[in-house]
């Protein structure tokens, strides 16, 4: 019989709370160790279970630091091939550990990474995931992991289970939970398991970081004095590289809505927002933005507020304490050219 998502597993088998502990570079990134503070908080609702954690091509100091964090058992997957990071490979690497292991529950951060590998290892294993959480609880009467998100534009709060299947899995974003304290005190099992994976179908051949590069030489958004910000108003990436000639001209630096982000205009680490950075620069101009509710909230203590923008009903017009009514092409070379003169 084919595997569904609605085909029962025998739940007895699976025990713990278990987190996926992503690298950056030689250290582990802070949302594996959130999270491995939240899966301490259900193990113990869940009669003190075990918590572990998962690390693809890490070190054993990287395992102790998670041990210090809160984990029980670390899992080291060793394997030369995985140094780099491709989802499919990620995906049947750990899914094989969750396999043997069998975790009731396994977390990943809701990093651009962590949110692909989530997907790939929930279809690996068959199993639901719920990506985005901001918080999740223990049904005292079912044990089922209680995965909560936003909904509908985040008005409303969804609660949703994977009642059949084993593990439960869930992705949070990174902040949502605290880490927890370092304990050096601690101490744990640390696992090198040398797991096998099909012959590679991708392999990564160089890393190119194209949007990171055109603006690498500028300050990041939260340190930055003056931030002049591009949304989908711009129309196209061009009209992101006007921004950057003028925010270099200004002494300043550049960010971005999230819109301009998806555009695939400017790097993530220059969204602005409720997703992105908050800042609080002496000037803020923004360029074909509309202001959101979820923009606004990045922008909330920027000194000044200059917005150009077409439409004078736009919500960034009234929380804007300049408003210019205008198509940034024309607006902006102008105000490059009159800033030149000086
Ligand atoms: P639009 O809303 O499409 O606005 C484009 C504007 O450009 C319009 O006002 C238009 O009049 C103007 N325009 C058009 N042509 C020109 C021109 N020639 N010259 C000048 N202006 C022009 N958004 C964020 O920015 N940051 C976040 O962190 C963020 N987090 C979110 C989290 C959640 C949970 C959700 C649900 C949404 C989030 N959003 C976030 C998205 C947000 O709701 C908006 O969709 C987004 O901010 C809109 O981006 P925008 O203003 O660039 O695009």
């Amino acid at each position: 019989m084919p595997c569904s998502l609605w085909t029962p597993v025998n739940k007895e088998e699976y025990k713990g709370v278990w987190v996926y502990l992503e690298r950056a570079g030689d250290r582990l990134k802070d949302v594996g160790l959130e999270l491995l503070g939240k899966a301490r908080e259900l193990a113990q609702k869940l009669g003190g279970a075990e918590v572990g954690g998962v690390i693809v091509a890490g070190s054993e100091e990287m395992a102790r630091e998670a041990i210090y964090h809160g984990a029980d058992k670390v899992v080291i997957i060793d394997n030369p091939e995985l140094k780099s990071y491709t989802p499919v490979e990620y995906a049947e690497a750990i899914a094989k550990v969750v396999q043997k292991y069998k975790p009731e529950i396994f977390l990943i951060g809701g990093t651009k990474r962590g949110r692909e590998l989530a997907a790939y290892i929930a279809n690996t294993l068959t199993t639901g995931i719920t990506a985005d959480c901001t918080a999740l609880e223990i049904d005292p009467k079912t044990r089922d992991l209680l995965q909560i998100r936003p909904t509908f534009g985040g008005t409303q709060l969804a609660t949703i289970r994977t009642p059949q299947r084993r593990p439960q899995m869930a992705s949070v974003r990174p902040g949502v939970f605290p880490k927890p304290q370092r304990d050096p005190s601690r101490t744990g099992e640390i696992i090198t398991e040398k797991i096998e994976i099909p012959k590679r179908r991708t392999r990564l051949i160089s890393v190119e970081k194209r949007l990171e590069k055109d603006v690498a030489d500028l300050p990041p958004v939260e340190s930055a004095d003056i931030v002049v910000a591009g949304g989908r108003g711009l129309g196209s990436a061009e009209g992101f590289k006007l921004l950057i000639e003028l925010a270099k001209l200004l002494n300043g630096t550049v960010g971005a809505s999230l819109m301009a982000v998806r555009a695939g205009w400017a790097p993530h680490t220059r969204q602005i927002g409720q997703t992105g950075k908050t800042i609080r620069p002496k000037l803020y101009i923004a360029v074909g933005i509309s202001g959101a509710i979820q923009h606004l909230m990045g922008i909330m203590e920027a000194k000044t507020i200059i917005a150009i923008n077409p439409d004078p009903h736009a919500p960034i017009m009234e929380n804007a304490d300049y408003a210019v009514v205008g198509d940034y092409k024309q607006i902006i070379p102008l105000l490059i050219e009159e800033i030149r003169k000086i």
